[in-house]
This record gives structure tokens, C-alpha cells and sequence, in this order.
């Protein structure tokens, strides 16, 4: 007699969150899809194609999550799922070398060099693949340390750089999300390592500096916010943090988890230095866009920090699924797919849905404003454009709960928390504009209708 296994998948998204509360941590394997800041029961989704996603209901919704921004060519993409089918069939993987790893990380250094001969610019030098960004991060952090020698870590409020214990003090998304400070389970010690400052603050950048300058090993910054909404750094910013890093001895990582290969063709980094404000990152890590969908991720830069680690150098770093070659094959067919012309589509694809919708919610008097980082955008509840996390928190939060769900009813599925980027593709066609911009109106007026929680 089995207690649990029913033998019948859920074909009803109450009962899929039903069955999931009794077997998983509050229903989900990741928190922010519990919709716990926006109620109502999640949906569970079965499918996706182009655009568009599938819950188990068959209801079809125009996706502007996609997988949380992998989903760069749309859902399952045909040359995308080709190429897994085809490394699927050659194994699913072998915890040796195979030649998937080669190829990708040369189709991630072409990306991150700019220009030729003398006026050549390298983002990166060499990649280290491993399987999820928080892994990245991790590990970008541990090589900062071990190449300095130094303790202490500087990040901006707000950021988030997944999940690890050095660096979820006052962290964006699902931090964010549910108003929490950090996270129960790290020691004071762990804690005490990392110092936060406000982000795009010049004056706490040189204080920290000046009171610990030579205990500081590396500064870490999302390439451009959007895990508090979206906020980009002010122009020259990212240059700052490198001269400051370089000044004081210690390293810039800059965490292109969401905006490599999504901003430009060489993610942030690509957009700065096209607009005149480049810099000179360290480390630089990866993830979402780089595996296709699959887990991989990756951490890239100067070859000198980069082979401190294992097994050349003293930095231990390993994966049993690192490198893995279906996740590799996805990921190269992702980049080989993302050319030009997506990369020109994608913002003004944006910026349609963007305008309508805040043509909408001007027409129903609902203080917002659109903020930007490249192709990126979200909504704040609030008249200006924030440029930190206290910023970002001042704002009407409780309208989107009620414009998500009027979003839902007809048909589009925003990130389900108001500091989450929203994410277009170029799958996104006037058909699913279309349907986004019709969804804009009523949406506005259950923003409008919205009132405060007592
Ligand atoms: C998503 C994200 C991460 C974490 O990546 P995971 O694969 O979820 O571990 C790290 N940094 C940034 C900027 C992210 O957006």
C-alpha cells in the first residue's frame, strides 16, 4: 500500500498546489512561484511554445517570465530542442571532458571581445562552467579571496547573486519578494564577512574604502540591478567600482547571471562599452541564457585569477554535472540562435509592451514609472525611477498583487512579485503583443482599484 504515489498526474492547478503542500516546502522548489506576495494558488505549467506557456488546465498565457530569462528565442525553440535531442541520444552525460565545453566557452569569448588588433577589448579570458549562478557567484567570491588573501566582501543592497551564505544579506528577488532581511541558518561570522552599501552611492563606495580598504578582497554588483525591479547602474558606475577595487588591491566581480547575452550580444559589459562608459571587470559570471534552459553557468575572467583554480592553482572548484554535455549543446545552440537581429528586436519588442502598458495605467491615474536597463524593464508603483533598494521599496507594492492576477485572468503571465525584471523574447510576435496590450487596460484599473492591506 503506498501512501503518497496516486499513479495520476494533476490535471488542475489547486489540486498540483494541493498534492505539492504536502510533499514540498511551502508547495515549490523555488520560493517567488508560491505567489505568496501576489495569493492566489500558482499555476503549474505543462508546456511551452514560442511565446507562449501552457498550464496543466490548457490554458495558454503570453509569458513574460521566460524561465526567468533563459528563454531568450522563446520556448522550446526547434534548433534549441534539436540540439538536445541530439546529445541526449548520445548520453546524458559522463563526468569526463567533451567537446560541447570547448565550443561553448569559444562561442562565450568571441562574444565578450570587442573590436580588432590594438583596439581589441576582452570581457573575459577564460570561462570555468559549472551548473547554476548561484554556483558562480560561490565560486567567483572564493577565487577573489584566494587571490587576495583578504577576508571581506562589498555588495549593494538589493542585489542578488543567488543563494550562498556570503551573499543573501539584503538580497533581491525572493529576498526582496518577502520583505525579509537575509536568511535564517548563516552564522554572525559568515554574515559579519559581507558589508552592504546602497547601491549607485559614490560617498558609502569611498567610505567603505577608506575604514576597510585593505581587508576588502573583491566588490560584487549585478552588471545592471533587476532583482529589486529593474534599477541600472548610474552611467560611470561600473567604471567606479573597478578603479576603486583596483585602487584599494581588491577584485570586481560583475554578475552578468541575467543580463549576459541578454542586454547585447556581450551583455552589459557589450552595452557599456558601445556607449563610451566601459570597464574592466575581474571576474564575471553567467548563467540563465548560457545553458538554453538547462542548468549550466559559468564564470569567466582575466586568466591570471582564473587559474588560481583547480587544478592549476590553489582554489578548489568542482561539479559532477559540470560541463555537462546536453546542457553545453543547449546552450551553444541558445548562442548561435541569438544573432543580430534578436538582439535588435528585443528592445523595441519591449518597449511596445512597455509604452501600452504604461499608457494604461496613465489613462486610470496609477502613479508608476517604466524603468530600464537595455532590453529589460519593470514597473514601479511610484512616480520615479528608483536608483536603490530603499527606493525600490517606496512604492504602492500592494497594486501589483491585484494587477498580476487581472494580468492572468486574461492571459499573460507576468513574474509574479513587483521587484522581478520582466522578461521579453524574440518569439514575442505582434500576435502575443497584441494580446498583452489588450490585457493592459483591465489590469490598469485593477492596479487602480487596488487599496492597502490594514
Ligand atoms: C538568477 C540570478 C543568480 C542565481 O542564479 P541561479 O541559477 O538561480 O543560482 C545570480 N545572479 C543574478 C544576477 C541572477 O539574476
Amino acid at each position: 500500500m503506498t501512501r503518497f504515489i496516486s499513479g495520476r498526474t494533476p490535471t488542475t492547478n489547486a489540486e498540483a498546489f494541493e498534492r505539492a503542500l504536502v510533499v514540498t516546502p511551502g508547495g515549490v522548489n523555488s520560493p517567488v512561484r508560491a505567489f505568496r506576495s501576489v495569493g492566489g494558488t500558482p499555476v503549474f505549467l505543462a508546456s511551452g511554445h514560442g511565446p507562449y506557456v501552457v498550464d496543466v488546465e490548457g490554458t495558454e498565457y503570453v509569458d513574460l517570465v521566460g524561465q526567468w530569462g533563459p528563454a531568450l528565442l522563446g520556448h522550446a525553440h526547434p534548433d534549441v530542442i534539436a540540439a538536445a535531442h541530439e546529445a541526449v541520444a548520445r548520453g546524458l552525460g559522463f563526468g569526463a571532458s567533451s567537446t560541447g565545453e570547448v565550443e561553448l566557452a569559444e562561442l562565450v569569448l568571441d562574444r565578450l571581445t570587442l573590436g580588432e588588433g590594438a583596439s581589441e577589448r576582452r570581457g573575459i579570458e577564460k570561462l570555468r562552467l559549472v551548473s547554476t549562478g548561484t554556483e558562480a557567484t560561490m565560486t567567483a567570491i572564493r577565487l577573489a579571496r584566494g587571490a587576495t588573501g583578504r577576508p571581506l566582501l562589498v555588495k549593494f543592497a538589493g542585489h542578488y547573486h543567488g543563494h550562498s551564505d556570503s551573499l543573501l544579506s539584503e538580497a533581491g528577488s525572493g529576498i526582496a519578494t518577502l520583505g525579509i532581511p537575509g536568511s535564517a541558518g548563516i552564522t554572525p561570522e559568515t554574515a559579519a564577512q559581507t558589508i552592504v552599501i546602497p547601491y549607485n552611492d559614490e560617498d558609502a563606495l569611498a567610505e567603505v574604502f577608506a575604514l576597510h580598504g585593505d581587508r576588502i578582497a573583491a566588490i560584487i554588483t549585478e552588471a545592471a540591478a533587476a532583482n529589486m525591479g529593474v534599477v541600472p547602474p548610474k552611467p560611470g558606475f561600473n567604471r567606479l567600482l573597478g578603479e576603486t577595487a583596483r585602487a584599494h588591491g581588491a577584485l570586481l566581480i560583475v554578475d552578468e547571471v541575467m543580463t549576459g547575452f541578454r542586454s547585447t550580444a556581450a551583455g552589459w559589459w557589450g552595452l557599456e562599452e558601445a556607449a563610451g562608459s566601459g570597464y574592466d571587470a575581474d571576474l564575471t559570471t553567467f548563467g540563465k541564457i548560457i545553458g538554453g534552459g538547462l542548468p549550466l553557468a559559468g564564470l569567466g575572467g582575466r586568466a591570471e585569477i582564473l587559474d588560481l583554480l583547480a587544478p592549476l592553482g590553489p582554489v578548489y572548484q568542482a561539479g559532477t554535472l559540470s560541463g555537462n554535455p546536453v546542457a553545453v549543446a543547449t546552450g551553444a545552440a541558445m548562442l548561435r540562435g541569438a544573432g543580430p537581429e534578436v538582439y535588435d528586436r528585443l528592445p523595441r519588442t519591449a518597449r511596445t509592451i512597455a509604452d501600452g502598458l504604461s499608457a494604461a495605467l496613465s489613462a486610470e491615474g496609477v502613479a508608476h514609472t517604466v524603468a530600464w536597463a537595455g532590453s529589460q524593464f519593470s514597473i514601479f508603483f511610484r512616480p520615479d525611477a528608483p536608483q536603490n533598494y530603499a527606493e525600490a521599496q517606496d512604492q504602492h507594492t500592494w497594486r501589483f498583487g491585484a494587477y498580476f492576477h487581472a494580468m492572468l485572468e486574461h492571459g499573460v503571465s507576468l513574474p509574479p512579485s513587483v521587484y522581478e525584471a520582466w522578461f521579453v523574447s524574440a518569439a514575442h510576435d505582434d500576435a502575443a503583443i497584441e494580446r498583452v496590450l489588450a490585457a493592459a487596460g483591465p489590469a490598469a484599473k485593477a492596479a487602480a482599484a487596488a487599496t492597502p492591506a490594514l
